[in-house]
């Protein structure tokens, strides 16, 4: 779950924390960002862990309840260890994995 959080990261124009699929592209949107920690340079601070106690703590909080939230929406490979979005899953593969793997697999 700790490299999942990694991936997680703040869409600027939206302002929400997403996740993006590194096969298809799609993004999956999770929370927003608190209004406390809105504006480019708090928002960099944020992201560094090194923004004013008030706004770190929300900003933490926050982002923890958004891995929740779309960590549902992905899924990682056993393979390449990448997180894909259900389209991009095969799960009729036995040890789970993404598509590209899966078709790597059945052209060897
Ligand atoms: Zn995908
Ligand atoms: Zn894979």
């Amino acid at each position: 779950m700790r490299q999942f959080y990694e991936h997680v990261r703040v869409d600027k124009e939206t302002l929400r924390f997403s996740v993006t699929c590194p096969i298809c592209g799609k993004r999956e949107y999770g929370m927003q960002l608190p209004f406390l920690c809105r504006g480019i340079r708090i928002l960099a601070r944020c992201e560094k862990g090194k923004a004013n106690k008030l706004s770190q703590r929300i900003y933490n909080q926050t982002k923890a309840n958004a891995v929740q939230q779309l960590a549902m929406h992905f899924n990682q490979c056993r393979s390449c260890y990448r997180f894909v979005c259900d389209d991009c899953y095969d799960v009729a593969d036995s040890e789970g994995a993404c598509k590209e793997c899966v078709k790597k697999k059945h052209e060897k």
